[in-house]
Parts: structure tokens; C-alpha cells; sequence
């Protein structure tokens, strides 16, 4: 038996996390890379929410391009690949992972029985700071974790916090640096003091244009013109 298939009956699982523009897909592509330069072979999946890029490509902010998986779910990534490929498979990259309610379960399967090593990137918390999907279930899971930060964009310091630019409160919003900025702790904190005026200045813009809407009809009758 050789070195490869001795270590390779039981799988490990590396998560990558952090804010937006933090690299965590250029860091799982080039653990990918690394992987296949060994001779090792790889299937990336991303979540097909995501269809920015097109559906059968991931890319980096920096402009990398790596053909992928874009699948609504993980536990029916081995059905759709075939278990003959699937089985052949040594390394599975997920990026965007948080979208992926199934990513427990997948993770802990592809690892623990299939021998598979996961390399797992996605955000581990929304706008609001608060854990995003099923990313934080896996990291008990994990042989290792790591959290990358971006630059903040209003200082330059180490960001580790994504803001929503605009008033939407959905907590699934895809987009890019059109809606979402890194940001520093200090600039979080006030970036949402700042949105949350703006928030308030247009709703009670809305409610004064709904009254005044609604009041013109009226007026016109009680006003002579
Ligand atoms: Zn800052």
C-alpha cells in the first residue's frame, strides 16, 4: 500500500472564513491548485444562488477563473457526479458554503466515510454579525480553521466585518461591492449608525409622501385654486 491510500481512507476538513473581499476564494482555489499539482483529484462546488460569474465558473475578486459544480444542495453533489467519479474524487472545494443548509451532514459524510478532504470557504457571519447558515455547525467538525480579513474600506485597517451599503434587511442579498463593503470594527459599528439614519430619513420621507398622498385629494377640494 502506498503513502497515498494509506492516509487517504479517512478525509480531513479545512474551513476558510471571514467578510466579503477577505480572498477566501482565491485561498481555496490555490489550496485546490496545490492539491492537483500533487496529482491529487478535485471537484469544486459552489451554491448556485450565486450566478454572478455565470454558473459553471468560479471567480475570484482578482479576476481567477476555475470551471465548477453549481449545485442547489451537497447531498445530491455524488448522484449528479456519478459514485464512480465520485469515488475517484480525493479533494472537494466548496466556496459560498453558507448557503448550503446540507453542508453538515455532507462535510461530516465525505470526511468520515468517503476519505474525502473538504476544503470548505464561505462567510461565517451576515451584515449583522450574526452566524450565517450552516457554516459555524462545521467547524467542530474541522482539522483546521481559518478566519482571513480584508482591508477596510474606509481606513484601511484590517477589516473583518462585511456592511450592507443599502436598506434592504433580507438576510441573503447576493452582490458585490455595489451593496457590501469590508469593514473595521470601528467603522462597522458607525457604518451602521450611518445607515440606520439614512434607513429612518427615507421611511419617514415614505410616510410623510404617503400622507401627503393621501391628504391632496382632500385638499384640493377644501382649498380654492
Ligand atoms: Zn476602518
Amino acid at each position: 500500500m502506498d503513502v497515498a491510500s494509506a492516509t487517504s481512507f479517512y478525509g480531513e476538513i479545512h474551513v476558510i472564513v471571514g467578510p466579503m473581499f477577505a480572498g477566501k476564494t482565491t485561498a481555496l482555489l490555490r489550496r485546490v491548485r496545490a492539491e492537483t499539482e500533487m496529482g491529487r483529484s478535485v471537484a469544486v462546488i459552489k451554491s448556485d444562488k450565486d450566478n454572478r460569474y455565470g454558473l459553471n465558473s468560479i471567480v475570484t475578486h482578482d479576476g481567477e477563473k476555475m470551471s465548477c459544480w453549481a449545485m442547489a444542495d451537497l447531498l445530491t453533489f455524488k448522484t449528479k457526479l456519478g459514485f464512480d467519479a465520485y469515488s475517484k474524487l480525493d479533494v472537494i472545494g466548496i466556496d459560498e458554503a453558507q448557503f448550503f443548509g446540507d453542508l453538515y451532514d455532507f462535510c461530516r459524510m465525505a470526511a468520515d466515510y468517503d476519505g474525502k478532504t473538504l476544503i470548505v470557504a464561505g462567510l461565517d457571519g451576515d451584515y449583522l454579525r450574526k452566524s450565517f447558515g450552516s457554516m459555524l455547525d462545521i467547524i467542530p467538525l474541522a482539522d483546521s480553521v481559518t478566519k482571513l480579513t480584508a482591508s477596510c474600506e474606509l481606513c484601511g485597517k484590517k477589516a473583518f466585518f462585511t456592511l450592507r451599503k443599502t436598506g434592504d434587511t433580507q438576510k441573503e442579498l447576493i452582490g458585490g461591492a455595489d451593496i457590501y463593503m469590508p469593514v473595521c470594527r470601528q467603522h462597522y459599528v458607525s457604518g451602521q449608525v450611518v445607515i440606520e439614519a439614512a434607513r429612518n430619513v427615507l421611511e419617514s420621507q415614505q410616510i410623510q409622501e404617503d400622507v401627503y398622498l393621501e391628504a391632496a385629494p382632500l385638499s384640493s377640494q377644501l382649498v380654492p385654486s
